[in-house]
């Protein structure tokens, strides 16, 4: 978790750009074919049918609930869960997800997760990262997909955990008939149950599959681009509010990839998240334990850490239009913020440490651990008010 002081060297990231690789990668014809199809088929057949016939309310009904049901099967299951680790479930919630995660199309859990933790470890990088934003926008969006490229190929050594597991592994072995059960056999099912066959297969089937398809996609190319840094400018992941609204909670991506352990996505109990929701609910209901969170003093940290930096940039500006003497008081005010906040940090960090190995050995008297406990609250909050001073500050000099 660094923070980098102020007036340090910059990113090394940013430096070595390096242009989209020129590497020859075969089309992937299956893929291929079927991203092109269903997208053109939805965009033909969809308003055909609703100006032909017209769509039952249980066509669309079922639209959304499978939706959402797609949907989260990703963004709790595939992501949250079996990409990171971040909580446990109860087989009864890991089959929904198998099963509806199936229906998305978006490859089996196995492969989709040792990819995206060779996302979050290689992030940014050409070569690894497999849907690199500095690659682009189509690539990191679909252009990943319609290749075989070599930053693609299976590797699942980071993914042992996940061969150890019969569900993950019975969906993986499948997969095939699976994906086909989920996405026709099943709306067909349902129209008929509904009486709206060809309804639902084009609402709840089609047209659900390509809205997931490219919300999901948007993570890895918008969220890379289009959004805010408010945690870290280590990697190009954004937040940003109004792609999280179309990815159940996703789009606070910046946050996602300096916490991925964390189990939610927007941090703040306002911000859209229903993934965490769900899996707060499923917690509620006991059938999800083990949520990990990070202190909320790392996040603060982060945060400031930030500010830090946004400050030295807008020094730099100064530096450009302003009186040696302005340029000189800023960088001491720099500095006393600077050493304030390490010398929290500092203190926090004993006080947990005492907290922890204390309560290990159970040595702590109920009052020290209150005292204790009140001071590291009262450090936090200390932060959280220089973290206003500092946007305050930064405004003023830039
Ligand atoms: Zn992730
Ligand atoms: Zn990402």
């Amino acid at each position: 978790m660094g923070y980098s002081p102020p007036f340090g060297s910059g990113n090394p990231l940013m430096q070595n750009e390096s242009p989209a690789r020129e590497e020859y990668a075969p089309i992937n014809w299956v893929t291929t074919i079927l991203f092109t199809v269903t997208p053109l088929a939805a965009l033909v057949f969809v308003p055909w049918y609703g100006i032909t016939h017209g769509y039952s309310w249980a066509a669309v009904i079922l639209f959304v609930l499978l939706q959402w049901a797609g949907g989260l099967a990703i963004t709790a299951g595939y992501h949250r869960l079996w990409s990171h680790r971040t909580y446990n479930a109860h087989w009864t919630a890991r089959l929904f997800f198998m099963l509806f995660g199936a229906m998305s199309l978006q490859n089996s859990i196995l492969i989709w997760s040792s990819q995206h933790r060779t996302h979050h470890r290689f992030v940014d990088d050409v070569d690894k990262d497999p849907y690199s934003a500095r690659r682009g926008f189509w690539f990191s969006h679909m252009g990943w997909i319609l290749r075989d490229y070599p930053s693609g190929v299976n590797d699942f050594s980071n993914a042992r955990d996940l061969e150890r597991d019969p569900m993950v592994m019975f969906q993986h072995r499948y997969y095939l008939p699976l994906t086909l059960f989920m996405n026709i056999a099943f709306p067909l099912l349902l129209g008929w149950a509904v009486g709206d066959v060809w309804g639902v297969f084009l609402l709840a089937g089609l047209l659900r599959l390509v809205l997931n398809h490219h919300c999901t996609w948007f993570i890895n190319s918008l969220a890379h681009m289009w959004g805010s840094q408010p945690y870290t400018d280590e990697n190009t992941a954004r937040d940003n509010g109004v792609l999280a609204f179309f990815t159940f909670g996703e789009g606070y991506h910046n946050f996602h990839h300096i916490f991925q352990n964390d189990y939610r996505n927007g941090v703040r109990w306002w911000q859209w998240d229903p993934t965490k929701w769900l899996i707060n609910a499923l917690s509620a209901m006991g059938l999800a334990d083990n949520l990990k969170t990070v202190p909320d003093l790392w996040i603060q940290r982060a945060q400031i850490a930030m500010q830090f930096k946004r400050m030295e940039a807008a020094l730099e500006k100064r530096r450009a239009r302003g009186t040696d003497e302005q340029i000189e008081r800023f960088k001491a005010r720099v500095g006393e913020e600077y050493a304030a906040f390490r010398r929290a940090l500092e203190e926090w960090s004993k006080l947990r440490d005492q907290w922890v190995t204390d309560r290990k050995q159970r040595l702590l008297q109920r009052w020290e651990e209150t005292t204790l406990r009140s001071r590291m609250r009262e450090i936090e909050h200390s932060l959280r008010v220089q973290r206003r001073r500092l946007q305050v500050m930064t405004k003023a000099y830039a």
